[in-house]
């Protein structure tokens, strides 16, 4: 079966684990601050905080912003439920705006609209949660603009957009009009450390919160509070309630590795989905936008005229392993518990009805690629 993700993995990623586990610390050694450091260097934020996965990188991000029972967090229907889950870990209240059909991203006349409707009824978000979904950018100054005069925070759900650039020509990470981004390290991501994620930032306030709710909430740092002795050199404080989502340096030392092929695998993802673009062009189907400046995490399509189970069964059984990115959040059984119901989000539920995620990975080869795009033509035709 040829698999919709799959990492890649060359010989020096596996010897810097493998040097870790002769000679470094297993975990709080140097790897993860030399990795925080080079995402930096990369993505151009000033600090980065390290985490065992993704999703616990948005759940300290929405701590770090301040969300608490009773406050409203804002995100997308189309993406994974962590972009949500998050602000529920924190108590607060959850709600979507629809996509643009065009984009998949999210649809900035809904979020003007739904903006305007919010201030009107007086509760207005603290905190939306962007997603780049597929690893295209949003117009990050274009949703800015619309969100400033309320003070909204804006955190960027990035898991699938590191390598992508935005329409200034940054790079995605860099959070330029965004309090923090987050990025996932997950196998089928731009990058991987097997299971991890970091919060980058520009501030450094919010910085040394994340390292705290990264961490138990405890620091050694004795000036933190003047009114705790810190004259004991075995001094440490917990200053919040904090978690344990560190990560460890050895898999650290695997993210530093895969960093450094960031481009190559950027690149060969866009060979891939430029070759699928001009191939499937006359497919009854709906292809992405080719946004070169995509980290091109997945490809979708969205079919126009035929059931989609049966395509996706159809492609399963001749060994192309599709895939279907993503159920609209609200539809989830425990999002529906909380009042969410089918007809809500009409753009992400009519692009959910269609959607089917292409093979797309950096080793995927072009023989496999000939393979998928032929039993697509025979099964559409
Ligand atoms: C993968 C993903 C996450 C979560 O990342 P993990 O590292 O798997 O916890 C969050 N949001 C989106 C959109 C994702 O695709």
């Amino acid at each position: 079966m040829i698999p919709y993700g799959r990492h890649t993995l060359y010989p020096e990623d596996i010897e810097s684990v493998t040097r870790v586990l002769n000679e470094g610390f297993l975990t709080q050694g140097e790897q993860v601050p030399l990795f925080e450091e080079s995402v930096c260097t990369y993505t151009g934020a000033r600090y980065g905080i390290a985490c065992n996965s993704g999703t616990s990188g948005l759940h300290i991000a929405c701590l770090a912003a301040g969300v608490e029972k009773g406050d409203l967090v804002w995100t997308v229907p189309n993406s994974f439920a962590a972009s949500a889950n998050c602000a529920r870990y924190c108590g607060a209240d959850i709600d979507f705006v629809d996509i643009d059909p065009a984009t998949r991203n999210l649809s900035l006349s809904a979020l003007e609209h739904k903006l305007s409707v919010a201030k009107s009824e007086g509760r207005l978000p603290k905190v939306i949660i962007v997603v780049h979904f597929a690893g295209s950018s949003c117009d990050m100054s274009a949703i800015a603009a619309l969100t400033s005069e309320f003070g909204i925070i804006l955190i960027e759900d990035a898991a699938h957009a590191l390598g992508g650039t935005d329409v200034n020509g940054h790079k995605v990470g860099r959070c330029e009009y965004s309090s923090m981004s987050v990025l996932s390290f997950h196998p089928v991501k731009s990058i991987t450390s097997a299971e991890g994620g970091m919060v980058v930032t520009n501030d450094e306030k919010i910085a040394s919160l994340l390292r705290l709710y990264r961490s138990h909430g405890i620091s050694r740092d004795a000036e933190r509070y003047l009114d705790l002795p810190s004259d004991e050199p075995w001094f440490y404080a917990q200053y919040e309630l904090g978690y344990n989502y560190r990560l460890s340096d050895i898999h650290a030392a695997l993210g530093r590795a895969q960093l450094k092929h960031i481009e190559k695998f950027v690149d060969a993802r866009y060979a891939l989905a430029e070759r699928y673009d001009s191939m499937l062009a006359t497919l009854p189907l709906k292809r992405p936008v080719l946004d070169r400046n995509s980290a091109w995490h997945l490809y979708m399509v969205e079919l126009e005229r035929h059931d989609r189970k049966t395509v996706f069964n159809e492609l399963r059984a001749r060994g192309v392993g599709v895939n279907v990115h993503y159920i609209p959040i609200h539809l989830h059984p425990y999002y529906k518990k909380l009042g969410f119901t089918k007809g809500m989000f009409p753009n992400s539920e009519r692009y959910y009805d269609g959607a089917l995620t292409l093979p797309l990975f950096p080793s995927l080869t072009l023989d496999e690629q000939d393979y998928v795009i032929s039993q697509l033509n025979e099964i559409l035709k």
